[in-house]
């Protein structure tokens, strides 16, 4: 299959052997689940369960809320510990409303879903309605909800499903396993999402560093045409939305604009998983696949964890810290987030847990930026960092939005290469917050401004018409009197 050539992108060691040769394993059931009700990208699920409720693996817990969410489901049978905050799984270190969950040790399913005998004679809208029910997010990170990707062909003209199998960052290795190990579940997935997309074709992306896993997903293809796999080059960020689907089908998207703007739709061969699990057998998204490595890790695995177990649980499976780490992390190191601790737990999208030894993180001083231009050759959206970075650092966000700052994908192919350890993607992701929170309060202020200047002139009109009103009674009130008097002279 033909590929296309990307600019930038970096080689970091991809670390990928301390967990791709170990088969998944189940993490035993936990003593306690805490299943937070926000674990994807739009409004947080409503509870519909109360304290003591005793519920089966699978039951609603609660429902999503508005066109951008997700359903959350009890992982596992048991009862409600309670309603409440429980840390979240990222370095802000709040708190998030949370389900706690007493597993009874049985792990017995509820009947949830009436099971298709054939889900390629639904329509679209039922894939997607089934879908969005079973709760399924973008499991490669990005936590999306993803029936409301299948429902795009209301709205574009799509052509091509591409399914993310590219598993760039170091360490990572679940989907790599997933796809050795469960290859033909995967590619039922895709062909239900493509049938309920209505693509003409569907291309896999898969890094050269997976032989084992790009054999296992040729064979489960092989009787289907219309799907081609794309063996990628190993390079850092293959995986970000955009650059693979340059890279596969040689056209660039807009910028900030969709994929869906050039007829084509991404999924992550997770997240493909899941739909068959939810298709095919009734099943929602209450599990997943974590990779636990980093070389402070005793035994690093790839493990299936139901969602809500603390990270904690996963740790001690692995045989605890050989040593401190430097870093903890969700995620992979070019783009996961720093954990606040290890009372977190598992949600939708994490799909490693890293624990970094010294020597696998930078601690080497922060230094003045040389203007060496590492940073803008290895940036794979064309930006200039160095240049985004100086304006952020001096607070002004409009220039470096100038410079491209909302284009950026926060990857960290710049820092990574940065000689003086400059810190560039805290710059952007600071920077964009900012900028975003600026962005909202401007348009809040405007709105605020528009519906008072519509109030004003309602009331300006209700005035008038009052006015004239009053006008009109006078004028009839005046005809009635010199009537009267017209009469009385006669
Ligand atoms: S890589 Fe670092 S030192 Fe070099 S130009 Fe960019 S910011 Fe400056
Ligand atoms: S983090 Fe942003 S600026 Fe840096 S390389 Fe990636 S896209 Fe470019």
């Amino acid at each position: 299959m033909k590929l296309f050539r990307i600019t930038g992108g970096v080689h970091p060691d991809d670390c990928k052997t301390l967990t791709a040769k170990h088969a998944i394993e189940t993490l035993p059931l936990p003593d306690l689940l805490h299943v937070p009700l926000q674990q994807h990208i739009g409004s947080p699920a409503a509870p519909v369960v109360r304290r003591g409720e005793q519920v089966l693996k699978g039951q609603l817990l609660a429902h999503s809320q508005g066109m951008i969410s997700a359903p959350v489901h009890a992982p596992t049978s048991g009862r409600v510990m309670g309603v409440g905050n429980y840390p979240a799984h990222h370095a802000s270190g709040l708190s998030v409303p949370t389900i706690t969950l007493q597993p009874d040790g049985e792990d017995r399913w509820a009947n949830n879903t009436a099971i298709p005998i054939d889900p390629f004679k639904l329509p679209s809208e039922e894939i997607a309605a089934r879908v969005s029910a079973a709760g399924i997010v973008g499991m490669g990170g990005a936590t999306f909800p993803a029936a409301v990707k299948l429902n795009l062909r209301t709205r574009y003209t799509l052509k091509t499903l591409v399914i993310n199998g590219a598993e760039c960052e170091p360490f990572l290795t679940c989907d790599d396993r997933l796809m050795q190990e469960q290859a033909a579940d995967v590619i039922d997935g895709i062909r239900i999402m493509a049938h309920a997309l209505g693509v003409e074709k569907v291309l896999i992306g898969i890094e050269n560093n997976k032989p084992d896993a790009q054999s296992a997903m040729d064979a489960a293809a092989a009787d289907y045409p219309d799907i081609s796999i794309a063996r990628l080059p190993t390079r850092y960020p293959m995986g970000s939305e955009k650059h693979l689907v340059q890279t596969l089908t040689g056209r660039e998207t807009p910028a900030r604009g969709l994929t869906a703007d050039i007829g084509v739709v991404v999924h992550n061969v997770a997240t493909a998983l899941a739909v068959h699990d939810a298709l095919r057998c009734g099943r929602p998204l209450v599990s997943r696949v974590v990779t636990v490595s980093g070389s402070a890790i005793r035994n690093p695995k790839n493990l299936r964890v139901l969602v809500g177990t603390p990270v904690d649980d996963l740790l001690n499976y692995c045989g605890g810290f050989t040593s401190t780490p430097a870093r903890l992390i969700s995620g992979g190191p070019m783009m996961g987030q720093r954990l606040p601790g290890t009372r977190v737990p598992i949600i939708k999208g994490s799909s490693g847990i890293l624990a970094l030894t010294h020597e696998e993180t930078v601690h080497d001083a922060v230094m003045p930026c040389i203007r060496c231009a590492s940073c803008v050759r290895v940036c794979p959206c064309g930006l200039v960092p160095l240049e985004m970075a100086n304006h952020a650092r001096a607070g002004d966000l409009e220039g470096a939005a100038g410079f491209g700052l909302m284009d950026c994908i926060a990857c960290g192919s710049c820092a990574y290469v940065c000689p003086s350890n400059i810190p560039l993607v805290q710059y952007f992701n600071y920077a964009k917050g900012e900028l975003t929170a600026r962005q909202r309060a401007e348009h809040k202020q405007a709105e605020t401004r528009r519906l008072t200047e519509l109030r004003s002139e309602r009331m300006e009109k209700q005035k008038q018409a009052k006015r004239e009103a009053l006008a009109k009674r006078r004028q009839a009130a005046k005809a009635q009197q010199q009537k009267k008097a017209a009469e009385a002279d006669a």
